[in-house]
């Protein structure tokens, strides 16, 4: 299959209205989001679900997230709008907010992975709301990676993943978050967070008063840590490398990665670290990626996917990363880190 690459400028772009004729006809289409690169299809159409989990290699228990351009659009797609659910899509709609709701009859088993519930959410990002307005249908996408690998924050990355696997690429530049949306599951009283994001636990907090935290999202799952996301249970986001995270107060880690990586490199190993803006000067040797400041947290999401797949390119043997408080949006990024990590931590 022919992969046609579109320059997107804005949401009059006539690349959008060929995309959106490609998902009419069950077609494949990447297209930025504000959160990262979606692949997106039909969500109404069973065997274009399928296209995508063909095209991605993503196991078919892995549901898919509906997008929708308008309010409206969410009462076909659930049989139940409760009150927590709809106090936060009023709150942060169109946003980085994901919302699970019992499903209706109307959503295929094939795009929730067979599950009653079905994720729906109204991104940000105006090229995005667009497409799907003009396809005239749900818009089913995951994020438009090879599965396993770490999420595409550019249009590049999608190219690298999908060339020759999907139908058309929006390329609307790199994304602002470059984290995937936080998920809520609002079918149950009490909702759960299944997965941090941008809109953070003391955000949703705010707005609904207590959410219940998944217990998989720092842990490493297990027989009783099973997550209520399926997709968070899979090696996700990992570079080739092996990632180790180093964890503890700033000047002990930075001595303990020195230490590390010169051990390492005199067994003749090539070693990545993953530093900060204000740490970087404080390294002696290894392959320096600085993925932001920690001053500013959105810096560090917005690089984070960027530098793991660098260092993939860069084919280090190993890759050493600091690590980050888990307030705010420092949740989400260490949920993302130890994933990447497949949960190894050194502690100092
Ligand atoms: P991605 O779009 O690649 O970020 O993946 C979608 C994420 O949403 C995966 O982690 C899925 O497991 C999760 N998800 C989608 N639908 C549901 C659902 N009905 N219940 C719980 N999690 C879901
Ligand atoms: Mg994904």
């Amino acid at each position: 299959m022919e992969t046609k690459v579109f320059q997107i400028r804005d949401k009059e772009d006539g690349g959008i209205f060929q995309a959106a004729q490609v998902l009419r006809q069950g077609g494949l289409v990447a297209f930025p989001t504000e959160t990262v690169y979606g692949l997106g299809a039909n969500a109404l159409d069973e065997e274009a679900a399928h296209r995508i989990y063909a095209a991605k290699g993503r196991p078919s228990d892995n549901p898919l997230i509906a997008h929708i351009s308008s309010i409206k659009e969410l009462e076909p797609l659930v049989t139940k709008i409760p009150e927590t659910g709809r106090k936060l899509s009023e709150t942060f709609w169109p946003g980085p907010l994901t919302l699970v709701f019992p499903k209706s009859r109307q959503v295929p088993y094939g795009t929730t992975g067979g599950l009653e519930t079905v994720a729906v959410r109204m991104p940000g990002a105006e090229v995005a709301r667009r497409l799907i307005a003009l396809a005239g249908v749900p818009v089913a996408a995951p994020s438009a990676n090879l599965s396993g690998k770490p999420s595409p924050t550019t249009a590049q990355h999608v190219w690298q993943d999908m060339n020759g696997r999907i139908d058309i690429i929006l390329d609307g530049g790199p994304v602002g978050i470059g984290l995937e949306s936080t998920i809520v599951d609002v079918s149950e009283d009490v909702p759960v967070l299944l997965r941090p994001g941008a809109i953070t636990r003391e955000m949703l907090e705010k707005a609904v008063g207590h959410v219940r935290i998944d217990p998989a999202i720092l842990g490493r799952p297990n027989e009783n840590i099973r997550p209520k996301a399926p997709g968070m249970k899979y090696r996700h986001y990992a570079p080739r490398a092996e990632l180790t995270l180093v964890e503890g107060n700033a000047c002990s880690v930075v001595e303990k990665i020195n230490e590390l990586v010169e051990n390492d490199m005199a067994s003749g190993k090539q070693v990545g670290i993953i530093c900060t803006e204000e740490t970087k000067g404080k390294y002696r040797q290894g392959i320096l990626r600085s993925v932001g400041r920690r001053s500013q947290e959105e810096t560090i999401a917005h690089n984070l996917f960027a530098v793991l797949r660098e260092f993939d390119d860069l084919e280090v043997d190993c890759i050493y990363s600091e690590s980050f408080s888990q307030d705010h949006l420092g949740y989400a990024i260490m949920n993302r880190l130890m994933k990447a990590a497949g949960y190894r931590t050194i502690y100092v």
